[in-house]
């Protein structure tokens, strides 16, 4: 199984609720064998219209974040937990992302194989190493069952309260240089 074709069984994907409130698949870009994945929450709007992570106003600051960390955005896989937007942006549940990181994202990891995994975002920390607080533990490094993982503040949260942005801005440094 590639990449290619895991996405394609994605795209036409029923087997948790959020597919009824989905318009696309939000399945991930970027370099097949990036040494740098990042995974966020969930699709949003923008998200969900385009197929693309990251293409609202969030995205724009993460591509603005990545390339002052002197990397480029095309060289990074961008992903998140679960691949269908939630209704009304709100958080998924337990049972949405353990099937859809059991159906693809742990799938995604193992085809691309990053040296580094930023987690962008408490959801996304929760669901992949099951820690809380990432105020606490942002651009802390993790290694479970062999990779290396790294929690971020979520970009829209660095939009919603500004004083953030200088830490995530330092977070992706730390990223950059994990690799
Ligand atoms: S969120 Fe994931 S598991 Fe749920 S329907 Fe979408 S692709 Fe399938």
């Amino acid at each position: 199984m590639n990449l290619r074709a895991l996405s394609k069984i994605a795209s036409n994907c029923i087997q948790c609720p959020l597919h009824e409130s989905r318009t696309n698949v939000v399945f991930g870009e970027g370099r097949i064998d990036a040494d740098i994945m990042l995974i966020g929450e969930a699709p949003g709007k923008n998200e969900d219209e385009t197929g693309k992570p990251f293409v609202g106003m969030s995205g724009k600051l993460l591509s603005e974040i990545i390339s002052e960390a002197g990397l480029k955005r095309s060289d990074i896989y961008i992903t998140s937990i679960v691949k269908c937007r939630p209704e009304n942006n709100r958080n998924p549940r337990k049972l949405e992302y353990s099937k859809c990181i059991n159906l693809y994202l742990s799938n995604q990891i193992e085809l691309i194989n990053p040296d580094v995994i930023g987690l962008l975002g408490n959801s996304a920390v929760y669901a992949l190493i099951g820690k809380k607080n990432i105020k606490q533990i942002h651009g802390e490094t993790y290694e479970l069952n062999g990779r290396k993982y790294m929690a971020l503040f979520h970009p829209a949260a660095a939009l919603y309260s500004r004083a953030l942005l200088p830490q995530l801005k330092k977070d992706m440094i730390k990223l950059s240089n994990a690799i």
